[in-house]
């Protein structure tokens, strides 16, 4: 099969997230089972040209009454195949992505042409196609930015080369829709039938994402659980309705894990390599990280870990709220040292780094490095997510490969990859909780760290289970096929 994938972000050349690491993971999963995956991404500011190879002559991509120019340079993704790499193209327009933040920047978080950057680019992958004389079975556009891709194609594109194409749009995060003035409409260059067609409206707005879902000939999220909780109230961001009206195209698969990069068997930012048959390097992983946190050296205390955005989804709210939130009696109340790496929110900031002042058994590290949350995750015993909504996770998986026991909400992947401590058979791979509450996560740290003190053996045998789980993309990768075959189906009827 032929697959261009559409998105915002791919590792390693712009990232802000997991859908970054899902994009080329799985464009390279795909290549490995034999199938042609090429990627077209905005060039971005911060994507040195210099590492790029540009086509020649420029892009000219119909947008409002005129054209768009741009060009277009290209690279191979790096950890393909030399048989057959996936091939990665940039769109290269100064106006639109020659500045510094992907979708903005601390003092305007959503840049006001935001609607204007991503249609252009979603009309550009048609453009490209031409250019390069590749048309692709398969469309896969990848959340809100690359949500007009399907719309195109299906109001605009579909004829010519593109007549046998099929979409498939794959919701990371249903909180991100793309909400817009109606005034930007006119520049992506449909007509206005489409806009109540394609399922733009949105109270007096337009909203990409949902003009997406209508569109796209298949759809799905990244895990099955968030796939059933997003076509209910709760969870769907208002757009439930939507997801429940095309409930027959809708699935959920669960993103893999890059075993290149999150295996501690191999892994170069861990003081020690471990496995199953031999753990003994993820005590020294202990030592370094108490060592690098200025904790006390004590291999006997249970270490809780936490690696993350801090925003509201991750349910910062109820761990750090400064009267609110249980941090603080955690630490004080229970015979624990916790870490934490994370940047995000300022008022949550502020609050760690007065929380790590105030309490000499939590450490908190304000910023974003590669190598502290390997060592995190290997040195930990315990890793914490109290997630409002989690639409897959990836730091719950790590965990469990690292041997290291996911304290986590019920809710979206985290249910899906967790299984809960029984503390009669011992069985289970982490620590789960229902109620998104200061007290349930107090109660379930306390809970884990009464078995880490009392139930040390069925600690060591859950570690164990733990990371003999598969989470391989090659699996994830064999479902999105099948959603390919689905989509192809639905137009070709075969
Ligand atoms: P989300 O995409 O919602 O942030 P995921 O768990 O799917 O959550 O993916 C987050 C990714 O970003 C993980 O690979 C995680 O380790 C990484 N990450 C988040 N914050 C940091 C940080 N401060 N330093 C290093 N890595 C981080």
């Amino acid at each position: 099969m032929k697959i261009l994938m559409a998105a915002s972000e791919a590792v390693p050349f712009a990232k802000t997230g997991g859908l970054a690491d899902a994009v080329s993971a799985l464009s390279l999963a795909l290549s490995n089972l034999g199938h042609e995956v090429k990627i077209v991404l905005p060039r971005y500011y911060s994507i040195s040209r210099e590492k790029l190879q540009l086509l020649e002559g420029p892009l000219g991509v119909p947008m409002g009454r005129g054209e768009e120019w741009c060009a277009v340079y290209t690279a191979v993704l790096p950890g393909g195949t030399k048989k057959n790499p996936v091939n990665v193209y940039f769109i290269d327009h100064e106006n639109f992505f020659g500045r510094d933040g992907i979708y903005g920047v601390p003092w305007e978080p959503d840049y006001l042409d935001n609607p204007r950057r991503f249609g252009f680019f979603s009309r550009s992958v048609f453009q490209l196609c031409r250019k390069i004389d590749w048309y692709p079975d398969i469309l896969h556009a990848h959340d809100w930015p690359a949500a007009m891709v399907p719309v195109f194609l299906k109001f605009a594109e579909r004829s010519g080369n593109f007549e046998k194409t099929a979409s498939v749009l794959t919701v990371h995060n249903l909180g991100y829709q793309g909400i817009y003035g109606k005034d930007n409409y006119d520049y992506l260059n449909l007509w206005w039938d489409t806009f109540y067609n394609a399922g733009f409206e949105d109270g007096n707005m337009m909203n990409f994402l949902k003009a997406g879902l209508y569109s796209a000939d298949k759809l799905n999220t990244v895990s099955p659980n968030y796939a059933q909780e997003t076509r209910t109230q709760a969870h769907g961001f208002r757009l439930d309705g939507v997801l429940r009206y095309r409930s027959a195209d809708y699935c959920g698969i669960l993103n893999g894990i890059d075993d290149k990069v999150w295996n501690p068997k191999t892994d170069t930012l861990i003081p020690q390599t471990y496995s199953v048959q031999d753990i003994s390097g993820k005590a020294k992983a202990k030592e370094v990280l108490q060592q690098t946190f200025n904790l006390p050296g004590n291999p006997d205390i249970p270490v809780i870990g936490m690696v993350t955005r801090l925003t509201e989804q991750k349910g910062v709210g109820e761990l750090f709220g400064p009267t609110y939130g249980s941090a603080w009696s955690i630490c004080r109340d229970l015979n624990l040292q916790f870490v934490l790496l994370g940047s995000g929110d300022p008022w949550c900031e502020q609050e760690i780094r007065s929380l790590s002042s105030r309490l000499s058994n939590f450490k908190g590290r304000i910023g974003y490095s590669e190598e502290l949350s390997h060592l995190i995750e290997a040195g930990s015993d315990f890793f914490l997510m109290p997630s409002r909504y989690e639409p897959c996770g990836l730091n719950q998986m790590y965990s469990l490969a690292y041997g290291t026991l996911p304290i986590v909400r019920n809710t979206g992947g985290l249910t899906d990859t967790v299984e809960n401590y029984n503390q009669d058979t011992g069985s289970g791979t982490g620590f789960i909780f229902d109620d998104l509450t200061p007290l349930a996560i107090y109660n379930t740290l306390g809970w884990a760290v009464w078995a880490y003190y009392n139930r040390r053996d069925h600690i060591e045998a859950m570690r164990i289970r733990a990371m003999k789980q598969n989470f391989s993309w090659k699996k994830s990768a064999q479902k999105y096929i099948d959603l390919y075959a689905g989509a192809l189906n639905l137009i070709r009827g075969t």
